[in-house]
């Protein structure tokens, strides 16, 4: 990721974490760019659990109420409807066209008790 997005720079995350700044990090979305592909984790000399490390700043941020809109949307979607998309013609369709089989029910009370007990931040308000 970090070829491809310019300002995207796992070192520098974790450098800005050993000096203190890490407050800082969560005002950026450099956070929300890393994958979680774990490569980081695979070429390391020293093994140090990079990506960990920074899901570990993303549930932080996600704490502190610095998550991005777009993903709050998704969860505030789960927690909606039990999916973070919702389901349309238009995806019935494609999924046809590949000969694949329509997308199973979802049971909806269970995403959100699974959802309250995550405590994850979603608008209970929105739910209908
Ligand atoms: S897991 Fe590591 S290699 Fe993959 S996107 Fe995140 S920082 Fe980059």
């Amino acid at each position: 990721m970090a070829r491809v997005v310019e300002g995207f720079s796992p070192r520098r995350i974790l450098w800005e974490v050993f000096l203190g700044l890490e407050k800082g990090i969560m005002e950026k979305d450099n956070l929300w760019f890393c994958l979680s592909c774990h490569l980081c984790m695979e070429v390391c000399p020293m093994n140090v659990k990079v990506s960990h490390i920074i899901m570990l700043l993303k549930n932080i941020a996600v704490e502190r109420g610095k998550a991005p809109n777009g993903l709050l949307d998704e969860v505030n979607s789960i927690f909606k409807t039990g999916r973070s998309m919702p389901l349309s013609p238009a995806i019935d369709k494609r999924r046809a066209a590949f000969s694949l089989p329509p997308l199973p029910s979802v049971d909806v009370e269970e995403v959100r008790i699974l959802m309250r007990k995550l405590k994850l931040p979603f608008n209970e308000g929105g739910k209908k």
